[in-house]
């Protein structure tokens, strides 16, 4: 009996235990259900967000440069157009990178970003990596077939020790925990690229989320690259985008325009005679602002990333 007895205690016993670690495990489930499907809690638990994120597109008259200070204090430079002397620069009206990143007494760059090698995305690097520490070097897989200042990168990046990191569609880059940085073209098949619409197919499309503030960086992506694209869905829903093509005709797929859906649209360009229509229609219908370096020069993003509209745009020219 005192056994039969014995045993039926331990029985109920271990019942109860089953019982209150099926519930914890259940708990921890939900909670980390909870953790991956909202990583803020809708809201009840906002993230916390320490500094702002800086985002600066360089007037270099037609052609691209972007300087992002993280809230973690590391610097990237995505793409460095405009390798020209003081001079050229007084007259053109333009920004040369270095100068602008001496005037923000940045010396050292945590990375440099090539999105593809068009002298007016590239050629400014040349100096940037003479001048500057570089700790890594991110680009796309695929070479040139003609471009000398190719040659002169990859030997620069030997002679100084940068790390070279290829990138292709799905990389996430660690630019710090609390920024979200993607890769979303190209895809990784190619390997030479010839033809300028070779080059803009593969162009490095890079999309920036911190908090709940996105940024879509466009690089020179082809309309059917921009359709391609649209496979992401409303993931791509930013309200900054950096547009394709510098203000050209022809260089947008209104689609996806769409389901990007931006408040504010910056153009880096050189305008000898303004917007085309079709590009300012499209912006104006969807109700996003329209900035280009060529009329506002230096234009800076400061993102809080607490809300959806927790960001402020300056320009060096109203
Ligand atoms: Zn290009």
């Amino acid at each position: 009996m005192n056994r039969y007895y014995g045993f039926k205690q331990e029985g109920s016993f271990k019942t109860f235990s089953t019982k209150l670690a099926a519930l914890l495990i259940s708990f921890l489930a939900i909670f980390c259900f909870l953790l991956i499907a909202m990583p803020d809690f809708a809201g009840l638990w906002p993230q916390k967000l320490s500094e702002n994120l800086k985002i600066d597109f360089i007037n270099v008259g037609d052609g691209d440069a972007i300087l992002i200070q993280t809230p973690a204090g590391k610097n990237y430079l995505i793409d460095s157009g405009a390798c020209i002397s003081p001079e050229e620069a007084n007259i053109l009206k333009v920004s040369r990178v270095e100068d602008y990143l001496r005037n923000l007494k940045i010396d050292k760059l945590d990375g440099i970003l090539i999105t593809h090698w068009h002298n007016n995305h590239f050629s400014g690097f040349l100096r940037i990596i003479r001048l500057y520490e570089v700790q890594t070097a991110y680009k796309i897989t695929a070479k040139p077939v003609s471009n000398s200042d190719y040659f002169d990168y990859t030997e620069l990046c030997k002679m100084k020790n940068i790390e070279k990191k290829h990138i292709a569609a799905g990389d996430i880059l660690n630019w710090g925990e609390e920024l979200f940085v993607q890769v979303l073209n190209p895809p990784t098949h190619r390997h030479k690229i010839d033809t300028t619409i070779e080059h803009h197919e593969n162009s490095a499309v890079i999309l920036l989320r911190y908090g709940k503030v996105q940024i879509l960086l466009c690089s020179d992506i082809t309309p059917d690259g921009q359709k391609e694209l649209m496979k992401y869905g409303e993931s791509l829903k930013s309200q900054i985008i950096k547009l394709p093509g510098h203000g050209r005709e022809n260089t947008l797929f209104e689609p996806f325009l769409e389901l990007v859906n931006p408040k504010k649209a910056i153009i880096s360009a050189k305008l000898k005679e303004g917007l085309p229509y079709s590009i300012t229609d499209s912006l104006e219908n969807l109700g996003a602002e329209i900035y280009t370096t060529h009329n506002h020069g230096n234009i800076s993003i400061t993102v809080g990333g607490k809300t959806e509209e927790d960001y402020r745009l300056i320009t060096n020219i109203d």
